[in-house]
Order: C-alpha cells, then sequence, then structure tokens
C-alpha cells in the first residue's frame, strides 16, 4: 500500500515563504523532516481526516501528519477506538501503525510560521488536497478539524462557501454521497482549554461510525 497519490510532490518549492523557512527549520533542527509532509493510510479511505498544516516537532520533524507532538495524542485515540487503526498511538513512520479504510492529510503540507498558513499558501496546496478528494471511496466522511481545513475542503471540493459554514459538529450530506463533519482541531490549545474535549471528539467520532454504517 503506497501511502502517497502520484501528484504530490515532496519536493514541492511553490510556497516561497514556506520554502525558505523549511531552509530555516533544516539548519536549526537538521534531524528533522522539514519538507512538505505525506499524507498518511489508505489508498481509498472512508474516512479523510483533513488538518491544518505540519507542526514544528510534529509532522514537521516526523514526517508523518499529527505524530511527534501534542496535537496527535487525542486524535490516534479516538481512531484506534473506533476501529479506524491497529494502535491507539502514533510516534513514528516506523512504528508499523496502520490505518484502516482511513487518511490523514493537510490543508497545508509544509510548516508555516506560527502555524499560520497565508491565503496564497492554503490557494497553492489546494490542488493537493484535491486529489486527495479525488480518491476517496463515494461514500466517504471528511472530517475538517478546524475553520482553516474545513474552507480548504470546501475549495478543493468546488462548493460554495456561503453554503457551508464551519460549526463544531456540523454535518453536510453532498449530492454526491459524500459527508463532511467539522470539528474543532485537536491542537493542544484547544484541549487545554476545554474548547474541544475528549467526549466532545468521541461525540464527532461516534456520528462519524453511525453515517459510515
Ligand atoms: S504548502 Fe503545499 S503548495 Fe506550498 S510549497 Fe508546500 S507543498 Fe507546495
Amino acid at each position: 500500500m503506497s501511502n502517497n497519490h502520484e501528484i504530490f510532490n515532496e519536493n514541492c518549492t511553490q510556497c516561497a515563504r514556506l520554502s525558505s523557512f523549511l531552509s530555516q527549520i533544516r539548519q536549526k533542527y537538521p534531524e528533522y523532516y522539514s519538507k512538505p509532509v505525506p499524507s498518511f493510510g489508505s489508498d481509498r479511505p472512508d474516512l479523510l481526516i483533513v488538518g491544518l498544516a505540519p507542526g514544528l516537532h510534529g509532522a514537521n520533524a516526523t514526517g508523518r501528519p499529527f505524530t511527534g507532538d501534542y496535537a496527535g495524542i487525542l486524535l490516534y485515540e479516538m481512531l484506534h477506538k473506533h476501529g479506524f487503526s491497529n494502535k491507539p498511538a502514533s510516534s513514528n513512520t516506523n512504528d508499523n501503525l496502520k490505518l484502516k479504510k482511513c487518511r490523514i492529510t493537510n490543508a497545508v503540507r509544509c510548516l508555516p510560521p506560527e502555524n499560520k498558513p497565508i491565503g496564497d499558501e492554503i490557494k497553492n496546496c489546494n490542488r493537493y488536497l484535491r486529489e486527495e478528494l479525488n480518491n476517496i471511496e463515494a461514500r466517504a466522511i471528511i472530517l475538517c478539524l478546524g475553520v482553516i481545513a474545513h474552507k480548504a475542503t470546501v475549495k478543493a471540493l468546488l462548493l460554495k462557501q456561503s453554503d457551508y459554514q464551519f460549526k463544531h459538529g456540523n454535518i453536510f450530506k453532498l449530492s454526491d454521497g459524500r459527508t463532511i463533519i467539522d470539528s474543532y482541531h485537536c491542537s493542544k490549545y484547544n484541549t487545554h482549554t476545554k474548547r474541544l474535549t475528549k467526549k466532545m471528539f468521541n461525540d464527532i467520532f461516534k456520528n462519524i461510525k453511525k453515517i459510515n454504517k
């Protein structure tokens, strides 16, 4: 099973600001992955999870989305609890973690300064997200973590933003059989401030399982 679709280019340097930021990070942390991060998981998923962008000491360090920092802890725990993986934690790319009919990607594949990509970067990277969305099952569920992931997904699906407003817990049934579900991002900040509790995230996954039956 390949973890990449052909179109994704891990040497992409289209966003000059991000490319130059990654060069600086490579100097500072030579052991880090520090390239555009590929998606991880099944090639034709029933569940596609869309995050924001790699974190400095997480996906940017390890080369796997939501791996290496706090943001992935709750996510991988939930994926295992609800039958989408063989292990409850993701530690590195050699840990034998397998996702089951599930794939994780990011709206922006390169580490942005202060975790904040700018509009052009989200736009540039949208073609990779579009390719991901072209490779999910016909009745797949797309879980958008946070407003930027949500908007990038709506854009990649060529839908009208005003018809699909982000709200935690929102479920949008699309005319083609697929479903978008919104959740607050499982970031350290959101979980520590209880904006997103474990119960809230678990409820999101319960809804995913109901729709996925
Ligand atoms: S953010 Fe996306 S489009 Fe921009 S350089 Fe990285 S991989 Fe390429």
